[in-house]
Order: structure tokens, then sequence, then C-alpha cells
């Protein structure tokens, strides 16, 4: 396997914002967040609003002292997201009310809106998501109960008992395609979705397991696939952030020694090889849809492919 590129126009990994992480411990830069020369996006349940009145998509971005003067006396916690190509901080504002925010605007979540953002803006929205998702889920410090407070501009929860910090989690999970010897590769259907909907195989990297190793077992457990013991046989090629709700997706592309298929009928209800020719041919009939391609899963299978391929989960 010669295919060792990392992805350089994967969706969310393009780069953005610098994250300036050192600024969020700066008490006077972050008093000045809600200020003229800031620009703030709004978050509500993980999703923001778009400018209803821009040409493109694109969030709907105030200033710091709009955003201020909109919110008022309403309560809101905001994130730090880091600096743009300019120097210009970028804040998200979560709030509990969508009312408050003014102007022409129609609300969307990441999955829809990510990939007609341009690259600062969807960088800001990945990880305003990421932390949104993490707040709302931890609001009590997991080991007193204790109430935690927001701290470092958005990107630690203190708890307020034993002043414990927590830190925002990503969960690692792996995602690959498999390759056989006469380079078909193995896609499988998930129980829960559709007839004809299929993606590559994936799953969360277990405590005190390796990437490599989950790659190994998550494959061989939903499709009773195995793969080669050599390190040729795992080629890692990029990593995706995926939070819905807190994963990082590490894809690979991986060559079988055993090819026999044996689905596990929990996870996965089917799997299949396809050659190349079978997948044009399943995919152009609308037979076969693949992931959109705002996916990592697309992406690793338009890699093995070598062109696009027509259709998706949406079509
Ligand atoms: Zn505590």
């Amino acid at each position: 396997m010669t295919d060792t590129l990392l992805f350089d126009d994967l969706l969310f990994t393009r780069p953005g914002l610098d994250r300036a992480g050192h600024l969020r411990t700066d008490p006077q830069f972050v008093a000045d967040l809600l200020s003229a020369d800031t620009r703030v996006m709004w978050v509500h349940q993980g999703e923001a609003p778009i400018d209803a009145d821009a040409d493109a998509t694109a969030l709907l971005l105030m200033s710091g002292t709009q955003a201020a003067a909109a919110l008022g006396d309403s309560a809101a916690t905001l994130t730090f997201l880091g600096l743009d190509p300019d120097g210009v901080a970028y804040v998200a504002l979560h709030v509990d009310d969508r009312a408050l925010v003014p102007g022409q605007q129609f609300w969307m979540g990441l999955r829809d809106a990510g990939r007609d953002l341009p690259d600062v803006q969807a960088s800001a929205f990945v990880s305003a998501v990421g932390i949104d998702n993490w707040r709302r889920k931890h609001q009590h410090c997991t080991v007193c109960g204790g109430v935690l407070e927001v701290g470092s501009a958005g990107w630690t929860l203190r708890c307020a008992v034993d002043e414990l910090d927590h830190f925002p989690r990503t969960d690692p999970a792996i995602i690959v395609l498999v390759r056989d010897a006469d380079d078909r590769a193995l896609l499988g259907r998930h129980a829960n979705w559709r007839g004809g909907w299929m993606s590559t195989i994936a799953g969360f990297v277990e405590p005190g397991e390796s990437a490599e190793a989950a790659v190994r077992r998550e494959v061989f457990e939903e499709t009773g696939v195995v793969i080669g013991p050599d390190a040729q046989s795992l080629t890692y090629l990029g990593s995706q952030p995926w939070p819905f709700p807190a994963s990082l997706m590490m894809g690979y592309h991986a060559l079988a020694s055993d090819t026999t298929i044996n689905v596990d009928h929990d996870e996965i209800a089917e799997a299949i090889w396809f050659s190349r020719d079978e997948m044009r041919a399943a995919c152009e009939s609308g037979d076969l849809r693949l992931p959109p391609n705002t996916s990592i899963s697309r992406q690793l299978i338009e890699r093995w492919y070598g062109e696009p391929l027509p259709g998706d989960w949406s079509r």
C-alpha cells in the first residue's frame, strides 16, 4: 500500500482559526471579548444562525458590542474560538433563547451548513458545537456532584466545591476502508440504515487499545473480515473532528488477509465486497448510496476509487 498522503481538503481539517490557547487565561483579553473588534457567532443546542441576507452560506456574525447589546441582561456563556488570519478574535455566545438574536436569520446545524461555509467559519462552528455539546452534558462535577463554572474562556469547567478542572472530551474512533488482494473494497450497512445506504467500517477505540488494534477488532467483530497482522496492512490517512457528539475519526486503509464475510447482525446488517466496476455501476443505478462528500468515509472510498463517485445518502 503506497497511499500515504494525509487529507488536505477534508471538511473541518482545512486550516481555519488559530486557536491561540495562550490567550484563554489572559484576564484582560477575555474581559474584552465582547468589544467592537471581535466577531461573535451565536449557538443554541448545537445550531447557529445563518445570515439570511448573505449571497452565499455564512454564519450570522456580529461585533462583540452588537452582541452584548442584543444579549442585555440575559444569561449566556461564551467561548473564545481563536484568531482569524487578520488577528480578529472569534467568539461563540451560547444562549438559552434564540429570540435574543436580532436580524434576518435561520438556524442550521453543522452537518447541514458545514460544507458550504468558508473555512474560517467552518472551523469556528466545529469548535463551538464541540464545546456546546460538552458543556450541555457536563453541568455537574463527575467527582463530587458540585456545580461547574466556565473558565479559560470557555475551555474548562471548574468545580465550585473541590476546584477540580474538567476539560472538553474528544472520543477517538477509527474508520477504515478495507481492501483485498484483488483491490475490492468492503462496505457495510448499519442495522438502522435504509437499504442501499452503505459506508466504511467504524467504531470507538476502547481504553488501553491502540487505534490500529481497534481497526482490526472492529472490522472483525462487525464483518468477520480479518486484517493482515503485518504493519504494512494498515495505512493511516488522516483524521476528522466529528462533534456528534465528540468524536475524532482517524481514517485508515487496510488490507484483508481473510475476506470471508460474517456480519454480526447487531451493528452491521450486511457487508459487501465491491470491485471498482461494481461500485460505479451500483452508485450510478442508485442501488448503492455513499455517505456525503463532507465525510471522511466518502474520502476514504474515493481515495481508493481514484475519482469522485455519483450520488449520496441525500439523493
Ligand atoms: Zn467537584
